[in-house]
C-alpha cells in the first residue's frame, strides 16, 4: 500500500488501483495518522475483553437462547403482566462500573426481560395489529449484519452493501408483480431503497412532492381518507404543509372516492392553496379498505398531484395472483411501500420503498459535503443512496 498526500487529495494506492478521494486536508491528515499508527503493545487490564472465543461460545449460546424463546413462546401470555415502571425497579440506576459475567446477562434476560415483553410471535394468539413473524434466515441475516457493521451511505462506502440493496429490492418488485418503472434495472429513473418504516417512506416522498411545486409550504395540501393511516398526517406535520382527510363510506367499503377527492381539489385551489399529493391506501389499518388507484391517478394526473401508495402490510398480497387487481394502476403512481417487517418475514425494521422516478426525491434530499465527494459519485454511474432517505447512514439492510 502507498499513501500521498498532495493539496487536499489523498491518494491511496493498494495494489495496482489507485483510489483518490477528495479530502479535506485535516480528513487526509488524520487518515496518514491512522493508517501509520502503531498501537503500543496492550499492558494487561483487570478486566479482560471479550474475546473472539467468548464471542463464538456466547453467541452460540445467545442463539440457541432465541430458539428456544421462538420455539416456546406460543406457550407465553400474549400480554405482559407487568406494572408501569418495573424495569426501573429491578434495574440499578446506573450502569454497572464493574463488568458483568455473560451468564449474569442472560439469567437478566430470563427475569428481567422476558416478563416484560408482549409476544408479538406468539402463535394463534397475538390477534393486534398486525402477526409479525420474524423468519429464522432472516434473524441470522440481521446478525450478520451487526457482525459486519458497514456503512453503505454512499457506493463507495461499500459496493455490497449499495448492490445487494439494488438487486434485492428488484427481486422485491418482482416477485410482488410491480410495474417495470419501479425497476433499478429498468431504463427509467425509477428503482426501490430500504427505509425503517412506511411513515419514513411517506415522509420522504411528500417532501420530494413538496419540493416539486414553487408555493408557500403551508398552502400546499396533501389529501388523505379518513381510513389512511396517522403516518400520513405526521408527515405532513414533519414538512409543515396542510392535510384534508376525505370521508369514505362503508357503501363504497371505506375506499377514497375520486370524485370526493376532486371535489375537495377544487375547492382548495379556490381558496388559494396548492394541493400537491394524494396519499392512497392498499389495505388501511383500521378497515383492510382498498383504494382504487385507477380514478386517484386521473384525478391527480389532471392536478399534478404526486401519488403514494401506503401498502405497509396489504403490498405484500400484491404478490398473490388471486389480489392482483387489487392493485391495478400502480403502473401510473409515484411511489409505493411495503413493510417487510409486516407480512413478509423480515423483522423489524426494514420497508421498502419504492420510487417511478428517482429525480425529484435526489432533489429534495442531496448534499455533498466535500467530504463525501468522491469520482464513482460523480460520474453518475452508481447509486447512493444516502439521498434517498433521512439519515445519512444506512447497514448493510438487503
Ligand atoms: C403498519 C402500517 C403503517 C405504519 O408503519 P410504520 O412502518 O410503523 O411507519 C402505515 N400504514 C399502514 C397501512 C400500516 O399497516
Amino acid at each position: 500500500m502507498m499513501i500521498s498526500a498532495k493539496g487536499n487529495t489523498l491518494t491511496i494506492t493498494l495494489s495496482a488501483t489507485p483510489t483518490t478521494i477528495g479530502l479535506g486536508a485535516a480528513t487526509a491528515l488524520s487518515v496518514v495518522a491512522y493508517l501509520t499508527y502503531r498501537p503500543p503493545s496492550p499492558s494487561p487490564t483487570k478486566y479482560p475483553a471479550t474475546t473472539a472465543e467468548d464471542f463464538n461460545a456466547w453467541g452460540g449460546k445467545l442463539l440457541r437462547w432465541i430458539s428456544d424463546y421462538r420455539e416456546s413462546c406460543r406457550d407465553l401470555p400474549v400480554i405482559s403482566r407487568v406494572e408501569p415502571n418495573y424495569l426501573q425497579k429491578a434495574l440499578p440506576t446506573s450502569a454497572p462500573t464493574t463488568p458483568e459475567t455473560y451468564e449474569a446477562i442472560m439469567s437478566d434476560l430470563d427475569t428481567k426481560i422476558l416478563p416484560g415483553l408482549t409476544n408479538w410471535e406468539a402463535s394463534n394468539k397475538f390477534f393486534a395489529y398486525f402477526k409479525p413473524h420474524a423468519s429464522y434466515p432472516a434473524i441470522l441475516g440481521e446478525t450478520l449484519c451487526a457482525g459486519l457493521n458497514v456503512m453503505g451511505f454512499d457506493w463507495i462506502a461499500s459496493p455490497a452493501c449499495t448492490e445487494l440493496e439494488v438487486v434485492t429490492l428488484d427481486w422485491l418488485a418482482r416477485f410482488l408483480n410491480l410495474p417495470d418503472c419501479f425497476l433499478h434495472s429498468s431504463p427509467g429513473p425509477g428503482g426501490g431503497v430500504i427505509q425503517g418504516s412506511a411513515g419514513e417512506s411517506a415522509t420522504v416522498v411528500l417532501l420530494a412532492a413538496a419540493k416539486r411545486k414553487d408555493a408557500d409550504r403551508s398552502k400546499m395540501v396533501v389529501y388523505i381518507s379518513d381510513q389512511t393511516h396517522a403516518i400520513a398526517e405526521k408527515a405532513t406535520m414533519i414538512i409543515g404543509t396542510q392535510f384534508r382527510s376525505i370521508k369514505t363510506s362503508p357503501s363504497n367499503n371505506l375506499a377514497l372516492q375520486a370524485d370526493d377527492l376532486e371535489k375537495q381539489i377544487k375547492e382548495d385551489i379556490k381558496r388559494g392553496l396548492t394541493p400537491i399529493a394524494v396519499v392512497a391506501t392498499t389495505g388501511t389499518t383500521s378497515s383492510c379498505a382498498f383504494d382504487s388507484l385507477p380514478p386517484i391517478n386521473a384525478v391527480a394526473k389532471k392536478y399534478d398531484l404526486w401519488v403514494h401508495v401506503d401498502a405497509a402490510y396489504g403490498g405484500a398480497y400484491a404478490c398473490l395472483p388471486e389480489y392482483r387487481e387489487k392493485f391495478v394502476g400502480l403502473e401510473d403512481v409515484d411511489s409505493f411501500c411495503v413493510n417487510c417487517h409486516k407480512k413478509l418475514m423480515c423483522p423489524f425494521d426494514i420497508a421498502a420503498l419504492y420510487v417511478a422516478n428517482r429525480r425529484p426525491i435526489l432533489d429534495a434530499l442531496s448534499l455533498q459535503p466535500e467530504y463525501l465527494r468522491n469520482a464513482h459519485s460523480e460520474s453518475g454511474a452508481v447509486v447512493d443512496f444516502e439521498h434517498w432517505q433521512m439519515p445519512l447512514g444506512l447497514e448493510l439492510r438487503a
